[in-house]
């Protein structure tokens, strides 16, 4: 049925399709080397507090590839977390966003907090927390330092030890955000069982929010489920200055996006820090 259209518009699609599953292959096999090879790179997007003041950074991961140029996390992720070096990639971000916490700590920024994203594939192992804490006193950091941020995702596998791992994070003052609020597939009960620290709006009903009200009413639906809950709230994708103002009248607690920054390279937001704070 691939070939059935005279135009060969599908014939076209199964070629692009062989293309796409070739670049999979290429990725798997070139992922395996990118951590010894150097290509990982880890970029930070300023977050701000709603007073307007820089309160932290979430890490993002590049991959720098010698031929494939710069790799998105959106494409390499998947293949990671498909062929299980999301984990040694995962520790690596975890370890190296740390270091660099530390690093602005040691400049005087003491009230910044690293938030990084973890795969389910992570959450979902007995040795995540150990890990946290050793790369934690590594670089004599406290928990309060690091927010890990996951998705709906991690609702899909076994939830009591998810659960389980995230109530040891509260326990070690490390907080818990979940990711990309409101797109997932997950239904609103996992809210009921879990702790979670903070919730992240999408950008989703972030992008259209000046112009369509169902968007809006759901922000400040979720704005407000989430006060209820005794979570704090966080915008992702603010692009624009009316965004911002309606975020700003439904009282979000923190918001990031390309409005204010998009992730720079350390010693940009080093610099970003000594011209606003
Ligand atoms: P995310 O965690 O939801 O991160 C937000 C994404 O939105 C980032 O894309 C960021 O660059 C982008 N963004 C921020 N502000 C704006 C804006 O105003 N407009 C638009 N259009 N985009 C904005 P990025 O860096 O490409 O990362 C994509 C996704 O890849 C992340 O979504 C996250 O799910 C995943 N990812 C990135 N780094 C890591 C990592 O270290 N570990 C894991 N497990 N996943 C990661
Ligand atoms: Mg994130
Ligand atoms: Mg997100
Ligand atoms: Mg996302």
């Amino acid at each position: 049925k691939a070939k059935s259209n005279g135009r060969g518009q599908y014939q076209f699609y199964s070629i692009e399709h062989d293309e796409n599953i070739k670049r999979q292959i290429k990725l798997s096999s070139e992922l395996n080397f990118a951590i010894e090879r150097d290509q990982l790179n880890l970029l930070y997007q300023p977050i701000y507090h709603i007073d307007g003041k820089i309160c932290g950074a979430e890490a993002l991961v590049r991959w720098n590839h010698d031929e494939l140029g710069i790799v998105s996390p959106n494409e390499f992720i998947p293949v990671s977390e498909e062929n299980g070096l999301i984990v040694p990639i995962g520790l690596w971000v975890l370890d190296e966003s740390c270091r660099v916490i530390r690093h602005w700590h040691d400049l005087g920024y003491t009230h910044l907090v690293m938030s990084v994203n973890v795969s389910y594939r992570q959450i979902n192992s007995d040795d995540m927390v150990k890990e946290v804490q050793r790369i934690l006193t590594k670089y004599q950091l406290s928990g309060a330092s690091l927010i890990l941020e996951l998705t709906e995702r991690v609702f899909a596998d076994d939830l009591k030890l998810v659960q389980r791992n995230i109530t040891k994070f509260t326990e070690m003052g490390v907080q818990t955000a979940i990711d990309d609020f409101g797109v997932g597939y997950s239904s609103l009960s996992y809210l009921k069982k879990t702790k979670f620290s903070s919730l992240k709006i999408d950008r989703d009903f972030i992008k259209d929010i000046d112009s369509n009200s169902a968007s809006r009413k759901l922000c400040s639906a979720i704005t407000t489920m989430a006060s209820g809950l005794g979570l704090s709230v966080t915008a992702e994708g603010v692009e624009t200055n009316e965004q911002l103002q309606i975020l700003t009248a439904m009282n979000i607690d923190k918001y990031q996006g390309y409005l204010m920054s998009k992730p720079i390279e350390s010693d940009a937001f080093e610099a970003l820090l000594s011209n606003s704070n």
